[in-house]
Formats: structure tokens, C-alpha cells, sequence
């Protein structure tokens, strides 16, 4: 009986036919003999992350994945990302990213990252707790130029444009309200206020001056954008009675599972980068079912080749997921394993597409079917056929014997 799920998204996995290869996707191409040993043993399909004529974002596929119709729970990136660096969110909440960057005396913006500036938690420190008219800002550091921000107060709304214009040598942007209601007025005004004071703040900071003196850029401008709103998402134990965990490198995926109530693992040479150490993941995904009913590990690098429109580069990163997922070939009798994308980052457009990616589904009860390769052709002939990333969790829970009858 099954007991225990491993869940493995490759980010940007689908792709479609590369001349360069024969024809074949990176998918195709790539010597994949532990993931086709794999879904020989399968029930195998394809996915529509977000359903049929989307461009999936990863944040929104990855939440339907894990079983939250994203059109429910997705609020905005920032409120992911804030997650994602530890930060509590509550009810009503704003939530932004942002990026310190250099503006000159004109707010024209000289460099987005500052100078790709490593560590900015003095500058942080000194704009934490700062509050205007009844709201409070927290901001905490990011990875590298990277901060979170949250607004907290009352009558606040995420229906404000981006104050990061993105891109340099145009002056930054004042925040508006992108509708007529109180509440996107009142943040836009508040939010306004604040970015003037840090960066008022941030030019005499003297991480700031020691940075001039060196030549460096000033990181004297925060550039926020991606505001969401926090609305109570109920936690994924209670939701589905498994105890989750999760496994990756990138933040934006530690904050999806963060925001969801999983546990975040932390484990050493997981870059969220082509270095990235995959053996390590997978086997502290192994290890960790002892402690956790539903491991979900994800892989970074498959999506950045596809944006890079490097093939090769794919098809050989490819080439170690497979040569390190022989670890799943060995897995507990009790254990659901599933390996999937989230969504389509073809190399030609070296971006995300609404093209449907493979996905298996290998464990005790699953009925194979005949697919013997794991890849976007071969797994259209599978039993699972098409399916949405909504399906994903009913069909765990079915094979678990957890799913309610319908009817009598
Ligand atoms: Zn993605």
C-alpha cells in the first residue's frame, strides 16, 4: 500500500523539436535509460500545467501542481517570494520583491542590481520597521541584490503598478493605483512616501559611501514590483494529510512550498544552478521519507538552458537528472514516485510556451501502461492521457485510496 509520494519538477522540461538534434527535443535527444526504465513502470501522460491555451508562470503551475487551483490561492508573486525568505504573512498583507539598484540625482536608473551587490541586510536593517500613516514596512534581504517587503496596516491593496520599470537609463517609476478604489490609492500614496525616505536613507548609509569609495555603485534605490496581496491559504497537511517537505535550490520554489506550510530543506550544493549537486537532492529526497509523507524536490536548470536557447546545455543537464534518478529506481515498496515539468521553456523561443510536458506516475497499484520512454512523444501514448496540474493530487489521492466517493 502506498504511503509516501516523491514528487521531482524539472523546471522548463518540455521543449520542441530542435533541428540541430534530428528533430528531436532535448528530452528526446538526451540518453535518459534510468528515467525510461522509469516510465516503462509507469502510468504516463501529458500535462497542461495550468490547463489547455496558458503560458504557465512557475509560481502558478507549481501551486496547481501541488494541488492549488492557482485562480483560488495565487496572490502575486511578492507573496511567494516573501515567503520564500521566512517572513510571516497576514491576512491583508502587501507583499512586494524588490531589487537595490543606483539612481542618480534624477532617479534615472543607472544599474538595476547595484553593481549585482551580495550582501544588503544593513541596508535592510535600516529601512525594517519604518511606518507611514499606520502602515509598517518590514523589509528583509533577499539572495543577493534581492529584498522582500511587506506593507502591513489597514485598508492596504496589491492593485498598484510596479515601481521597478525594468530596465536602466529611463527614471523610476512613481507607484499608481491600477483601479479607483480607496485602497490602491491609499497604498500607492503610502508606498510613494516610503521609497522617497529609503532612498533618502540609503545614500547616506555608510555601506554606501564605503561602496563609493571603492568605485561601486550606491545601492540607493529599492525597485519594487510583483505587490500581491496574502489572503489564509490552508496548509497542505491539513489539506491533503500528508506532511510535506521541500527540496530546491531557487527561492521562488522554497517559497512556494513555504507558502503552502511545507517544511524547507536545506541541503548543501543545492544551487538551483547547472552545478547544482543533484545526487545530493535526491538522495536527502530518499532520506527524508522517513520523516515526511510527500517530498517534493525541484530542479532549476532545465528551464534557465531553455531561456539561454542552449540545447546542448539542456540536453546534457538532462542527462544528469537521469544519471542521478537512478537513485529512484530503488525506492520503498510503499513510495508514489512522480517526475514531471511544470511547464514548456522551448529553446527557440527561450521562453516559457503553453506546450504540455511528460509526466509519471511509477508505484504499487499504478497501472502501467505501454510507454517505454520518458519524453514529450512518447508519454502522448500513455494510460494517464491528458490531464491538468489540477488532476495531479486528485490522482495521488486516488491511488492512495484517499479520494471520497461520489454519489452512493
Ligand atoms: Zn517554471
Amino acid at each position: 500500500m502506498l504511503e509516501k509520494v516523491i514528487l521531482v519538477i524539472c523546471d522548463g522540461l518540455g521543449d520542441r523539436p530542435i533541428k540541430e538534434l534530428g528533430n528531436l527535443t532535448p528530452l528526446e535527444a538526451a540518453k535518459t535509460p534510468n528515467l525510461d526504465k522509469l516510465a516503462s513502470e509507469s502510468e504516463c501522460g501529458m500535462m497542461y500545467s495550468l490547463g489547455r491555451g496558458c503560458v504557465p508562470g512557475s509560481d502558478t503551475s507549481h501551486l496547481n501542481i501541488l494541488g492549488y487551483d492557482y485562480k483560488e490561492y495565487y496572490s502575486g508573486r511578492g507573496t511567494i517570494e516573501v515567503t520564500g525568505v521566512g517572513m510571516k504573512l497576514q491576512d491583508g498583507d502587501v507583499a512586494l520583491r524588490g531589487n537595490f539598484g543606483t539612481v542618480d540625482e534624477n532617479f534615472v536608473i543607472k544599474d538595476r542590481r547595484a553593481g549585482r551587490i551580495r550582501v544588503v541586510e544593513p541596508l535592510t536593517k535600516a529601512l525594517d520597521g519604518i511606518e507611514i500613516d499606520g502602515v509598517t514596512f518590514h523589509v528583509k534581504p533577499g539572495t543577493g541584490h534581492r529584498a522582500a517587503i511587506v506593507m502591513r496596516g489597514k485598508g492596504l491593496s496589491s492593485a498598484i503598478i510596479d515601481a521597478d520599470p525594468h530596465k536602466s537609463d529611463v527614471p523610476t517609476r512613481e507607484v499608481t493605483p491600477l483601479d479607483k478604489s480607496i485602497e490602491a490609492k491609499h497604498t500607492a500614496r503610502v508606498l510613494n512616501v516610503f521609497l522617497k525616505k529609503a532612498y533618502e536613507i540609503l545614500q547616506k548609509h555608510p555601506l554606501n559611501e564605503e561602496r563609493r569609495k571603492k568605485g561601486e555603485p550606491a545601492a540607493n534605490y529599492l525597485l519594487v514590483r510583483g505587490a500581491g496581496q496574502y489572503r489564509e491559504v490552508p496548509c497542505f497537511k491539513e489539506r491533503y494529510s500528508f506532511s510535506g517537505c521541500c527540496i530546491a535550490g531557487g527561492g521562488l520554489y522554497k517559497g512556494v512550498a513555504a507558502y503552502l506550510g511545507m517544511d524547507v530543506i536545506d541541503v548543501p550544493g543545492a544551487t538551483g544552478l547547472p552545478d547544482t549537486d543533484l545526487e545530493a537532492k535526491f538522495r536527502a529526497a530518499i532520506n527524508n521519507l522517513n520523516k515526511y509523507d510527500f517530498v517534493f524536490v525541484h530542479v532549476k536548470a532545465t528551464d534557465s538552458f531553455g531561456e539561454d536557447g542552449n540545447f546542448a546545455g539542456k540536453k546534457a543537464f538532462i542527462e544528469k537528472i537521469d544519471h542521478a534518478a537512478r537513485l529512484f529506481l530503488e525506492l520503498p515498496a510503499n513510495t508514489l514516485f512522480i517526475i514531471t515539468g511544470d511547464h514548456s521553456t522551448p529553446c527557440e523561443l527561450k521562453s516559457h510556451s503553453g506546450d504540455p510536458v511528460p509526466i509519471i506516475f511509477h508505484g504499487a497499484g499504478v497501472r502501467a501502461d505501454k510507454v517505454t520512454a520518458f519524453n514529450e512523444r512518447a508519454c502522448t501514448q500513455g494510460g494517464l492521457g491528458i490531464i491538468t496540474g489540477n488532476d495531479v493530487m486528485p490522482q495521488i489521492l486516488n491511488l492512495f485510496g484517499r479520494l471520497p466517493l461520489t454519489g452512493a
